[in-house]
């Protein structure tokens, strides 16, 4: 191995020149960084050939897998037919044009249109300057203000950010920006008292009624959630949650937009989240397992009911980007969902690993420090406790959740941990036997927490 590829040396110049995204570099020189430098199904290898079992997919988005090697075949052919070419100005190019056909074609006949973005945070930009010039366009001009969660994420972008309701990023370059309100999330174990989780569902969704209430229906254009809020540490909202807030955007005309970024492309076992929930979205923005991140590319899915205000009485839409519908990000996207559909891994997750999973995980409740444990699908919420039986929290949460995450990847399992909650999202074609690994690999991370004694 020549000099500039040995891996400590690799590591000192990332630090040297690198600032990492959610990165805190001094920490980091302090800690080192780990270089990956290969993946293989479920498993990642770092630069020492260390192996580990990738339990949350990347960062939730490789839903096929590390090492497919179709995707790598349909990228080189495209990179030799037509590297790049745009469409702006009335141009598209074949993968640009078969990719928006094949993933309106899963939204069962309700989103006709997708506008395609490099990212999560771009759709989320996208969505948003949309949602008021759809308004403006049917003569309600004051119909910009848009309605978004505490905990939620949508994207580091100025809206992205603003949108989500993160207190941390919001206290870095004056966030939110204007026209942006944040309500409660379904958060049933932290927040729902003495409530029934179904009767805490119903009380969250209502705080969206309250809120439009007190802004005046005629300034508000949309309101955003994720079907079941990933970053914020998988809240998955009781059932009454979703049918409610369905029930109060149609009856007061705000546009519901479901940020699918996570939740699309088979997580929960459907081909997007809100058909999981039961609700339809006027827009959802898309990115993560539309490509399952072998090449950046994202997109916002529109309804009908948006598009033809779109088309018809809009006209020119003054927004995109250079790279909207990369002829070979496309193409990588096309190849994915072509596997995706072939393999059919999203009646997989419904119908196979997901109950497997759904069991196995469910199985780490009986552990001293877990007050919950939840999934649908492949995405799964681990609700660390000191007292299991009154849901007291520990007194420091994020020093439990990363007690449990630092000791899952000293044993080879890559986990992600939001305060105290353990997260997980492999990729859908996970094995039953390497979830019986995942599961182990975990349960050692509680005994290891259990051990701490922490207050
Ligand atoms: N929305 C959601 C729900 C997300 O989880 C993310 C990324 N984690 C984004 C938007 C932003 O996507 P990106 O990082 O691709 O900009």
């Amino acid at each position: 191995m020549n000099q500039i590829h040995n891996p400590s040396n690799l590591a000192a110049i990332d630090l040297a020149h690198h600032l990492h995204p959610f990165g805190d570099m001094k920490q980091l020189g302090e800690k080192g960084v780990r270089v990956i430098a290969r993946g293989e199904g479920v498993y990642i290898y770092d630069s020492q050939g260390k192996k580990y079992l990738d339990g949350f997919a990347g960062l939730w988005c490789v839903n096929i897998g590390y090492g497919r090697r179709e995707i790598a075949d349909a990228v080189s052919r495209q990179m030799n037919e037509l590297p790049y070419y745009n469409s702006f100005f009335g141009t598209t190019t074949p993968p640009t044009a078969l990719l928006a056909q094949k993933i309106t074609a899963h939204t069962g006949g309700r989103m006709n249109h997708v506008f395609f973005t490099n990212s999560g945070s771009e759709a989320t930009d996208t969505w948003f300057r949309m949602a008021r010039v759809y308004w403006a366009a049917l003569g309600k001009p004051t119909k910009t203000h848009v309605i978004a969660r505490r905990n939620g994420y949508h994207g580091s972008t100025v809206a992205g950010a603003s949108l989500g309701g993160m207190k941390h990023m919001h206290e870095q370059g004056n966030l939110p920006i204007e026209g942006i309100s944040h309500i409660g999330q379904p958060y049933w174990y932290a927040e729902g008292g003495d409530l029934s989780p179904a009767d805490f569902g119903l009380k969250a969704a209502r705080e969206l009624e309250t809120k439009i209430d007190e802004l005046g229906e005629d300034n508000v254009a949309a309101f955003v959630a994720e079907p079941v809020q990933g970053a914020g540490g998988v809240i998955i909202p009781p059932d009454t949650y979703w049918p409610e807030i369905a029930r109060i955007c149609r009856e007061r005309n705000i546009l519901l937009v479901a940020d699918e970024v996570i939740c699309g492309f088979g997580r929960l076992g459907t081909w997007f989240g809100h058909q999981h929930f039961g609700f339809e979205a006027d827009l959802a923005p898309v990115a993560k397992g539309l490509s399952s991140g072998y090449l950046p590319i994202g997109g916002v899915l529109v309804s009908d009911r948006v598009a033809r205000v779109m088309i018809e009485e809009v006209g020119d839409f003054n927004h995109g980007y250079t790279y909207s519908g990369h002829p070979v990000c496309a193409a990588a996207a096309l190849e994915n969902l072509r596997i995706i559909e072939e393999e059919a891994l999203v009646e997989r997750v419904r119908d196979d690993i997901g109950p497997y999973f759904a069991a196995a995980w469910k199985s780490l409740e009986d552990h001293e420090v877990v007050g919950q444990a939840e999934s649908i699908g492949l995405i799964g919420g681990l609700q660390l406790a000191a007292d299991k039986s009154t849901r007291q929290r520990f007194a420091k949460p994020d020093d439990a959740g990363v007690a449990v995450r630092n000791h899952c990847l000293e044993n080879g399992l890559v986990m992600r941990a939001t305060a105290d909650r353990m997260l997980a999202s492999p990729a859908l074609i996970i094995t039953r036997s390497e979830v019986d690994q995942m599961i182990e690999t975990v349960r050692g991370g509680l005994d290891h927490l259990r051990e701490q004694r922490l207050p």
